[in-house]
C-alpha cells in the first residue's frame, strides 16, 4: 500500500491540484494532515476535491479556526481577516466534513497528526530539542506531523532522548529503519522553507521507503484570486517567497 501523505493544503485549490497531477499513479490512499483551510482563495473547492478521494484527514488549527472552535483574536491580523472570511465562505456541509475530522490518528507502525504528538493542535516542532521532548507522547516508530510548514526528518539518536534534524532530499528513498523519527512532508498550499514551490511525500508501507517531493505550480493564479476576494496583502505576496 502506497500513501500520498500532504499536509497544510491552506484552501490553495491549483497547488492540490498540481500535487495530485503529480503524483497520479504512485498510491492507494491519502493521508492528510490538516489545515485543510485558511489563508487561500479555495475552501470549498479544497474540501471537496479531498473528500472525493479515499483519504483520513486530520483536523489542524485552520480547520479549528474555520470551526469557531478556537478564539481567533489569538491570530494575527492576516490570518483572522482570512479565518473570518473562510468561515463565510465555506458551505454548511463542508463545514461539516471538518467538524468530524480526528485530531490523532494511530495506523500500524504511524501516529498521524497536524502539530506535534503532545499538542497536535498547537506545537511548532521547528528544531531538535522540541522533537526530544515529543518522541515519549507516541507509541509508534515513526509519527508524520505538519503545522511549520516545512519539509524535515527529525531522528532519535539515542536512550536519552536526543534528537537530529535531517533536510528532505527529494525523490530519493528515505527508509524507515526501525529508528523511531518524526517527519514533516511541508506544506502544499503555503510553503514556509523559502521554496514556494508545493511539498508532498510518498510513503511505500510494504518496503518502509519514504520519500519527500516538491513541485512548481501556477501561483499567480492564485494570487488572482485572492486579489478577487480582497484577502490581505500580505497573505498574497508570501506565496511567491516561500515564507
Ligand atoms: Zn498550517
Amino acid at each position: 500500500m502506497r500513501i500520498l501523505i500532504i499536509s497544510d493544503i491552506h484552501a490553495n485549490d491549483t497547488a492540490f491540484e498540481a500535487v495530485l497531477k503529480h503524483s497520479e499513479g504512485d498510491w492507494d490512499f491519502v493521508w492528510c494532515l490538516g489545515d485543510v483551510v485558511g489563508y487561500g482563495p479555495d475552501p470549498n473547492e479544497c474540501v471537496e476535491r479531498l473528500k472525493a478521494l479515499p483519504q483520513l484527514c486530520l483536523a489542524g488549527n485552520h480547520d479549528w479556526a474555520a470551526l469557531n472552535r478556537l478564539d481567533i483574536k489569538t491570530f494575527n491580523p492576516d490570518a483572522r481577516r482570512a479565518a473570518e472570511w473562510t468561515q463565510e465562505t465555506l458551505s454548511a456541509e463542508n463545514t461539516r466534513f471538518l467538524e468530524h475530522l480526528p485530531v490523532t490518528f494511530v495506523i500500524g507502525d504511524y501516529t498521524l497528526v497536524h502539530a506535534s504528538p503532545r499538542e497536535p493542535i498547537w506545537e511548532y516542532i521547528l528544531e531538535p530539542a522540541v522533537a526530544t521532548l515529543n518522541f515519549p507522547h507516541f507509541e509508534t516508530p515513526y509519527c508524520f506531523v505538519g503545522h511549520t510548514h516545512q519539509p524535515v526528518i527529525y531522528s532519535l539518536l539515542d536512550e536519552s532522548g536526543n534528537a537530529k534534524s535531517s533536510p528532505p532530499r527529494y525523490n530519493e528513498a528515505h527508509a524507515l529503519n526501525g529508528q523511531r523519527q518524526i517527519i514533516n512532508p511541508g506544506s502544499i498550499g503555503q510553503p514556509r522553507d523559502q521554496n514556494p514551490n508545493a511539498a508532498y511525500g510518498i510513503l511505500d508501507m510494504s518496503s518502509g521507503v519514504f520519500e519527500h517531493r516538491r513541485i512548481p505550480y501556477d501561483i499567480r493564479a492564485v494570487q488572482r484570486r485572492m486579489m478577487d476576494y480582497n484577502l490581505p496583502e500580505r497573505l498574497i505576496t508570501r506565496l511567491e517567497h516561500g515564507l
